[in-house]
């Protein structure tokens, strides 16, 4: 055997090894459809929705099964630009662009905008698309404590007065479900002449007054410059897109790399976000039921014990602290049929491994009841 390739052989099998140690090694399972999804982001029931197959469908007819060239060459269809137009009004700004999924949104974002004299300040907990974005762009990056505007505040306020900065966090924390403080973001970053960007991939759909996020028309284009959502959560698609001005739209056009090099989206998959936000619009029960679900599991949870995080959001986490324990817990849930998210470190910080539960509108009281009564069982196990 080439020495080069034992270089690899041995590299790949350290990594292997680390991380079994650790108890975090990761494996893919299929979902089977016996199980009661509690781990997924469809949160309105919109993935398996016929009306989206069919709009899906329909458009695959008529533009092809992919999109053909990235959006600067030819690949840039009508049904792109009609579900940027839709998007931009969803969140009252004046121009959206699509991207492929929302690390790439971020990615070519935080790539397009910052550079090695940016100074770049983001939450703690924000999702990694964020992290990573920051690394690709060189730029200054302090993270501040977890929703803490005192943090932010003297961080912001040792930079230099003409530095160009940037706060980055995500509206809703995709682990934790607790929500940014965005009036407070707005004030500390306008205070100190930085940008805002609010990543809200989990509220897109699901908060606001018609689901235009924990953003939407409260906090407008002055507070909140750069807005990021994403269609492959609540709105059960694909894709990403960041809303803003004129000139910021165009400025990504031009310089995101992460939008440029890169073939645009199936059009099938962008026609049936637009049928996606036709029934979001119609159907605002949806989003109510979810509520209904939201509330009662928390009060039931409350009512058994069980030490949940404090979250109003879909997003539903019950710290238990070891990876270990975490995985023990998600096995016997998945033999009793459900599914929950099993997340460790590094997803999370050490000792902070947890269930991550996710609610869903169309989810019955008995659904929700068979969770407690499992979870229930498995806290009093532990306890004894
Ligand atoms: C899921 C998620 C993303 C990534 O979006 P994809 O479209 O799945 O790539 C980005 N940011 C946050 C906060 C997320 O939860």
């Amino acid at each position: 055997m080439p020495s080069g390739s034992a270089v690899w052989t041995e590299r790949l099998e350290a990594a292997a090894a680390w991380r079994r140690t650790q108890g975090l090694w990761r494996e893919r399972n299929t979902l089977q459809p016996e199980l009661l999804d509690f781990a997924g982001n469809d949160y309105l029931g919109l993935k398996d929705d016929p009306r989206l197959a069919e709009a899906q469908a329909t458009a695959v007819r008529r533009f092809g099964a992919g999109a053909g060239a990235s959006h600067l060459v030819s690949g840039h269809l009508e049904v792109h630009e009609a579900l940027e137009r839709r998007l931009a009004a969803l969140v009252g700004r004046p121009r959206a662009l699509l991207f492929s999924t929302g690390y790439m949104a971020n990615l070519g974002t935080l790539q397009a905008l910052c550079d090695s004299d940016t100074l770049l300040f983001q939450d703690r907990l924000n999702h990694a698309s964020l992290l990573d974005g920051a690394a690709l762009t060189g730029a200054r990056s302090r993270r501040f404590h977890h929703r803490d505007l005192d943090d932010l505040e003297r961080l912001l306020s040792r930079a230099p007065a003409e530095a160009a900065k940037l706060v980055a966090s995500d509206g809703v924390f995709s682990m934790d479900g607790d929500v940014a403080d965005i009036g407070g973001l707005a004030t500390v970053s306008a205070r100190h002449g930085a940008w805002l960007m609010i990543d809200d991939a989990h509220g897109i759909g699901i908060l606001g007054a018609h689901g235009d996020g924990c953003v939407g028309h409260a906090h407008g284009i002055e507070h909140v410059p750069v807005l990021v959502g994403t269609l492959g959560k609540a709105l059960g698609t694909g894709g990403a897109f960041v809303a803003g001005s004129e000139a910021l739209i165009e400025h990504l056009i031009q310089f995101a790399r992460a939008y440029v090099y890169t073939t645009a989206q199936p059009p099938g998959v962008a026609a049936a976000s637009l049928a996606a936000l036709d029934v979001l619009a119609a159907e605002p029960e949806r989003r109510q039921q979810l509520r209904d679900n939201i509330h009662y599991f928390r009060h039931e949870a409350a009512l058994l014990g069980l030490p949940l995080g404090d979250s109003f959001t879909p997003i539903q986490p019950l710290v238990l602290g070891e990876g270990r324990q975490v995985m023990h817990w998600a096995a016997r849930l998945r033999e009793a049929g459900l599914l929950v998210g099993a997340i460790r470190p590094p997803t999370v910080p050490n000792g902070e491994a947890r269930l991550r539960i996710t609610l869903r509108a169309s989810h019955p009281r008995e659904s929700l009841d068979r969770l407690l009564e499992a979870l229930a069982r498995l806290y009093e196990e532990d306890a004894a």
